[in-house]
């Protein structure tokens, strides 16, 4: 199936008639073309945000509000069609699409709908001065919107559902390796009576379409969720245009669990924070330490659950382990876990290709535990984004904390304790935007989401969302 650009609520061809082959994960195949749009077509998008601008900051909340609910019900009403699209394109089991990525993305627009409704600014009196200040919120006008492959619409609408709410008008691109959700989303918007040019979505490669959106000088701000070199690329170039920018980037979380948890809880809900979306997650929790006491028996019982897990086609619903995203990526992964041998990772499970029956040239990858003989190999340093964990023993409080924080990454922690204490302690010490304690990817929308140091800058999520994708101008009367 082919798709299209959506551009002033029409699809649209790209310009140049250049095309992206699409491929399907779980069999290897090319299954339809997408645009590879160029500045032309990103600049056709932008005079339909351009246009629409006026009306649409303008358009009361109420009215901004219902709109966003009626795309979140229509994707809710749509949830089979757009599960299996997604699926297609990923590779993830559709159950797993049915109940996290399509239902996330309808909350996204029920919730920014709401919340805009509940935003409020300040007001500071300035007591024996005779003034009063108050701060306006105004949108910024036509923002960029960029996201990744790995949960397309879900991080897709997380971006667009706020800046729409916010009164912005928006060029977005998802990534061309996952676009296929975002085309039909262009469906459900023209259906739910978003005004046309208010959303505009253009398909291709980061290096050409992205590039062209991230330079354009008047979209003036970007929201970019993706990979570290790329978000530095995107500082690079929006730092001198004075563009606003929100960046979530890698991670390489780690998972911390001490004897004292409740070890069963742990013990599932590890193998799921290990390898939900095969390991595709920027929040896995991809470096597990594990208190010595509990080492040994920690290893059996985690590898034992692992090899049980089901690697399959994603559309067979007793699938647990789906395909990985790409050919690159699941080579990527690969060479990853020859490194960790020559750097004499023990690998515990899995490590290798599987070929699944009639499927034969999917990217399927057994889940892999590898046990590091240190917390500074590259395989515990560096993203693998792939179902490939590691594991290794600690003896202190203090050892493992400085191995946790020895990463450039700052993204996610998972914390396994009920000792409350050094819950509040690591809590504070952790260098991560979120840390999870006793659970892993609870995600209330009204929290800030966001990593540290090579995870990003600023953080999205509830009024923090809001607050980025509009200016604050203060206002000063004198009485
Ligand atoms: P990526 O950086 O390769 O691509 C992300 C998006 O950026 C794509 O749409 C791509 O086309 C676009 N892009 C690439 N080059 C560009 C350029 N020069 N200008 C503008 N846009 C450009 O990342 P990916 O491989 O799609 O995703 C995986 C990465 O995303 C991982 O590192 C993962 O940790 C990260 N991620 C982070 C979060 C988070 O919330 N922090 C969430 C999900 C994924």
């Amino acid at each position: 199936m082919n798709i299209k650009n959506y551009i002033n609520g029409q699809f649209q061809n790209p310009e140049k008639d250049e095309w992206l082959d699409n491929y399907c994960p779980a069999n290897g195949e090319i299954y339809g073309q997408i645009p590879n749009s160029s500045k032309t077509d990103v600049e056709k998008a932008y005079k339909a945000a351009k246009m629409a601008f006026p009306t649409w900051s303008q358009t009361t909340l109420d009215k901004r509000s219902r709109i966003l609910i009626k795309i979140s019900e229509l994707l809710e009403t749509n949830l089979q069609r757009f599960a299996e699209a997604e699926s297609k394109d990923n590779g993830k089991p559709v159950s797993l699409a049915k109940t996290i990525d399509i239902p996330r993305a309808a909350s996204n627009f029920r919730f920014f709908g709401n919340a805009i409704t509940q935003f409020a600014s300040e007001s500071h009196e300035s007591v024996g001065q005779q003034a009063i200040n108050f701060t306006l919120r105004q949108p910024i006008g036509v923002v960029g919107c960029i996201s990744p492959w790995n949960l397309p619409l879900y991080l897709f609408t997380w971006k667009i559902a706020p800046a729409l709410a916010s009164g912005n008008c928006v060029v977005a691109k998802p990534s061309e390796i996952t676009p296929m959700t975002a085309y039909l989303l262009g469906e459900i918007c023209n259906e739910a009576g978003l005004p046309e040019g208010v959303l505009n979505i253009v398909h291709g490669l980061g290096t050409s379409t992205g590039q062209a959106i991230i330079e354009h000088p008047n979209i003036k701000a970007i929201s970019f969720t993706g990979g570290t070199a790329t978000g530095a690329h995107i500082a690079k170039v929006a730092a001198p245009m004075f563009k606003k920018l929100s960046l979530e980037l890698g991670g390489k979380n780690p998972n911390i669990i001490f004897a004292d948890c409740d070890y069963e809880n742990m013990l599932a809900t590890t193998v799921n924070s290990s390898f939900a979306n095969q390991g595709q997650i920027c929040l896995c929790g991809s470096r597990i330490f594990i208190e010595e006491s509990i080492y040994e028996k920690f290893k059996t019982d985690f590898v034992q659950k692992v090899k049980s897990l089901k690697v399959g086609h994603p559309s067979d619903d007793s699938t647990q382990i789906g395909a990985l995203v790409s050919k690159p990526h699941i080579e990527k992964v690969k060479q990853y876990i020859q490194i960790a041998k020559e750097e004499e990772g023990k690998i515990l499970c899995g490590g290798n290709s599987i070929s699944i029956k009639n499927y034969e040239n999917g990217y399927y990858l057994e889940p892999t535990v590898i046990e590091v003989p240190n917390d500074e190999c590259r395989v515990n340093q560096e993203e693998i984004f792939g179902p490939v964990v590691t594991i290794m023993p600690f003896k202190t409080e203090e050892e493992v904390l400085q191995m946790a924080n020895k990463v450039k990454y700052g993204l996610s922690a998972t914390l396994w304790t009920n000792d409350l204490k050094r819950t509040m302690r690591l809590s504070n010490q952790l260098q991560t935007g979120i840390v999870w304690v006793n659970t892993w990817m609870m995600r209330d929308l009204r929290t800030p989401f966001g990593g540290m140091k090579a995870s990003g800058v600023g953080r999205e999520g509830g009024f923090e969302a809001l607050r980025f994708f509009t200016e604050a101008k203060n206002v000063c009367i004198k009485y």
